[in-house]
């Protein structure tokens, strides 16, 4: 730390990312990406927008603003695109969060909430999940403060109903409610349809995990207008340009290309059961899980060293030190020949014991 460094932040530890090898030799099963291309449009879009890089961007999006509000039958003004969802979260702490409107979320939950309640220096309480990691809803009614709520949740996997979510809307009617929809395509319930019942309620959804999109860096929320006014504020006076030129063209190639999004999404479900039932059989517990990854362990080998041999063995999987899942792998999950693959070298891990 130099001695320049203001003090507000000197406290602050900041969010952990998921290894990023630079080599291509790993199995990558750790960031829950998408294990399939950008769409074919995606891909020309971005690269006709990268004859064209000397210009900024539209800094209001409209183009691929107004096809996303059609994709989701809401209104143009209901959603604002922002760099990746990490910038949309971000701004609604800024925007919701403060000594008076503390921050509410799981003990177990995204990582990076936290870190951005200490950036904003935002006081938040940590809600435990149950036994059985599931989000507690009777903590949070009439809880008085901003919750974010990450539906499904994640490193878990587990999802809320839409009905769960609507009780603590409508018990918090004088707050905030974030609900974090970053892998609801792959089985969770969508409370975009709410957003005009409660006026309370902000949703973030992402192109890094069913639009195949990690690399680009492309979220939204969706809210009603005066929301999104707010949301706008924080952007005009932090990054007006705050999409490339290229994801923007890139984004639109998606949205054009739904079948395809729908079809990959298709395909990893049916891989996270194929996934479930091996690791069943080789006797491990595994959450249920509405995303594309699985949370699990084993009796037979500790979190931490399986983790390391499947690392040692090509193959990178998540593991958390909290101590309440530290036995617990999160895996994402990929093409059926890369879980064969991980299905296999855990065999052999666990046969070598
Ligand atoms: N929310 C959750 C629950 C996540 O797991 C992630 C991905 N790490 C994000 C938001 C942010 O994703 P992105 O910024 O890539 O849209």
């Amino acid at each position: 730390m130099s001695r320049f460094f203001s003090s507000k932040y000197q406290a602050l530890t900041p969010y952990t990312p998921g290894e990023q090898p630079k080599d291509l030799k790993y199995i990558k099963l750790n960031t829950n990406e998408s294990p399939f291309p950008p769409s074919k449009r995606a891909q020309k879009l971005a690269k006709d927008a990268a004859k064209r890089l000397e210009l900024y961007p539209d800094p209001e999006c409209r183009e691929l603003t107004k096809k996303l509000a059609d994709t989701l039958g809401v209104q143009e003004d209901e959603v604002l695109l922002t760099n990746g969802s990490d910038e949309i979260l971000n701004f609604a702490f800024m925007a919701y969060c403060d000594s008076e409107h503390p921050a509410a979320f799981a003990d177990i939950t995204y990582g990076f909430y936290s870190v951005f309640a200490q950036i904003n220096n935002v006081p938040y309480v940590e809600i435990p999940l149950t036994e059985d990691f599931r989000i507690n809803v009777n903590a949070y009614l009439g809880i008085g403060k901003t919750i974010f709520i990450a539906n499904p949740n994640a490193p878990t996997g587990i999802s809320l109903k839409k009905a769960e979510i609507e009780e603590i809307l409508k018990s918090n009617p004088d707050n905030i409610v974030v609900i974090d929809e970053a892998y609801v395509d792959f089985g969770g319930d969508s409370c975009v349809s709410l957003i005009n019942k409660y006026d309370n309620l902000l949703v973030t959804q992402t192109f890094s995990k069913s639009r195949s999109m990690a690399g680009a860096r492309l979220g939204f929320g969706v809210g009603n207008k005066e929301l999104i006014r707010d949301l706008n504020t924080i952007k005009y006076s932090t990054n007006p340009y705050n999409i490339n030129r290229m994801t923007m063209a890139a984004g639109l190639g998606v949205l054009m290309d739904n079948d395809y999004t729908v079809k990959n999404c298709k395909t990893i479900i049916e891989n996270r059961e194929f996934t479930r039932c091996e690791l069943k059989k080789l006797g491990f517990t595994i959450l249920p899980s509405d995303t594309n990854f699985v949370f699990a362990k084993s009796d037979k080998i500790s979190g931490g060293e399986l983790y390391q041999k499947l690392k040692e063995n090509g193959i990178l999987v998540r593991h958390f030190d909290k101590e309440r899942i530290c036995e617990y792998n999160r895996i994402t999950i990929g093409t059926k020949k890369q879980m064969q693959a991980l299905i296999s070298c855990i065999k052999s891990i666990l046969e070598d014991k």
